[in-house]
């Protein structure tokens, strides 16, 4: 794999025997007499070598697809794991080479194309070509964008100073991890699941760690208040000085400290400063192209957008899901795998309806947090467990009883019964729910 991180640009070409194939993407007669260079390819082009895009080749693949498949990304690295950056990768305890979501062997045994360090930058629907940074234009039969989204940094001043750092790729983790060494403070701006997972993660290194928050509550995006607050007591707990309601107005980087100033007034100072302010899905190229954007690329439950060619799937795309009535955007590695699958199927000839049980995890110290499903529309919380011993499971009931989410903290039982419950539109006894003596298999029987 080493290999991978040396090169910026490479076509990693099925064919060209057991190693990769460094030789430049295009190199034909009109790149070498300097006209605009012209791919090849047709069959499938996938924008976005992520977790995304890597799932919608290997379905392709597995379900007999004989045409060409392209994945091409930007990144120097082939297809790895994100969620290890916040946790153990950050604090050392994963390697790197664990990250790869293939060995580079793959790629070539399943005659996918892996063309890396190299961007599209528009997207030609007319022509059905992408085009790319150096000019070079790849023909498409179906298209697939799994362009992920970056790390958002927020308009305040001092945040796009490139030495305050963000958490998305693995060189942001690296940079991450080199800035917090011989640090003995840290500001993290932003209390939703990477930041908090930083904080744990900088925690275990000694840190002294602030998180700066500007709404009324950690998760308040994802998680429901009951969890937040418990989340709020973990860290806090934990000797995390964790402030709500606290926004920021300005990044301070000196040389010799860093500080972000409050609205109040308030400077906090720390060694360092990062950023954990969400995510900004990566558009660009659909809107330009006229393509329906919404926060996400809207698609239809195939993960099509409104030109049949192309598909749309992961963090970029906002899809509709019957189960819930309402259209999300999902940043999970479920939704990345399962739904670049559909789009694949659909491609294949053989669509499928996609309305998955969402689901997500977060690792924090030593405790891990499962998410079945969506907590919007519950009116009532089921609580099983004891939240002061750290083991507990948080139902949501819609009003017509039938269960529509479940938080587990160190709960695996229960949430796998949910994911199936939730599933199954079973309407669980709330008293029988309640009760650990009540096996969670006797709500599925
Ligand atoms: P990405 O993984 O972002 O892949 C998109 C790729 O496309 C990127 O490499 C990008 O650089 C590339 N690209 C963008 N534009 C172009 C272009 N124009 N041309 C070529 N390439 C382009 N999920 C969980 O379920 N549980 C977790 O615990 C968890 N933890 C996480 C921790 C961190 C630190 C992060 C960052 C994410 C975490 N996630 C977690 C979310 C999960 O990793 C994402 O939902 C998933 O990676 C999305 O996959 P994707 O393929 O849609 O996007």
């Amino acid at each position: 794999m080493e290999a991978f991180h040396k090169t910026p640009r490479q076509s990693l070409q099925p064919g060209h025997g057991a190693k990769p194939d460094f030789r430049p993407c295009f190199e034909n007669e009109q790149a070498m007499n300097g006209s605009e260079p012209m791919g090849v390819a047709a069959g499938v082009i996938i924008v976005g070598a992520g977790q995304a895009g890597l799932s919608a080749a290997m379905e392709l693949r597995k379900r007999g697809f004989a045409d060409p498949i392209t994945l091409i990304g930007d990144e120097a690295h082939p297809p790895y794991q994100r969620p290890p950056l916040s946790k153990s990768y950050l604090s050392g305890e994963t390697p790197r080479d664990r990250l790869w979501l293939k060995p580079d062997a793959f790629y070539q045994s399943a005659d996918i194309t892996l063309q890396l360090g190299r961007r599209v930058v528009a997207l030609d629907r007319a022509g059905s070509s992408v085009v790319l940074d150096d000019g070079g234009r790849l023909q498409f039969d179906h298209l697939i964008l799994a362009a992920g989204g970056s790390a958002r940094r927020p308009p305040l001043p001092g945040a796009d100073q490139p030495s305050i750092p963000v958490l998305r790729t693995m060189e942001d983790a690296d940079q991450l991890a080199a800035r917090l060494q011989g640090a003995e403070s840290l500001i993290i701006l932003g209390a939703g699941y990477i930041g908090l997972e930083v904080a744990a993660s900088a925690r275990k290194r000694g840190l002294s760690v602030t998180v700066l928050e500007a709404s009324e509550r950690p998760l308040a995006r994802t998680a429901s208040t009951v969890l937040s607050s418990w989340f709020g007591g973990l860290h806090r707990g934990r000797g995390v000085d964790l402030r709500v309601n606290t926004p920021a107005v300005r990044i301070i980087v000196e040389k010799s400290a860093s500080g972000v100033e409050l609205a109040d007034g308030e400077i906090v100072t720390a060694d360092r400063v990062m950023l954990a302010t969400g995510l900004k899905p990566n558009t660009e190229l659909a809107e330009a192209a006229g393509l329906a954007c919404d926060d996400g690329v809207l698609v239809d439950a195939q993960a099509r957008t409104e030109d049949e060619r192309i598909f749309a799937v992961g963090d970029l795309s906002r899809l509709p899901l019957k189960r819930y009535g309402r259209r999300v955007r999902l940043e999970s590695v479920q939704n990345a795998i399962d739904q670049a699958r559909v789009a694949a199927a659909a491609i294949c000839g053989a669509p499928v309806e996609y309305d998955p049980v969402p689901w997500f995890w977060s690792d924090q110290y030593e405790i891990k947090l499962q998410i079945a499903g969506l907590t919007h529309g519950a009116t009532q919380i089921v609580r099983r467990g004891d939240p002061e011993m750290g083991r507990f499971a948080l139902f949501h009931l819609a009003e017509d009883g039938r269960l529509l989410a479940c938080e587990a903290i160190d709960s695996a039982p229960e949430y796998m019964a949910a994911q199936r419950m939730i599933a199954k539109g079973v309407k669980p006894d709330a008293e029988r729910l309640r009760d650990p003596a009540v096996a969670m298999r006797d709500f599925l029987s």
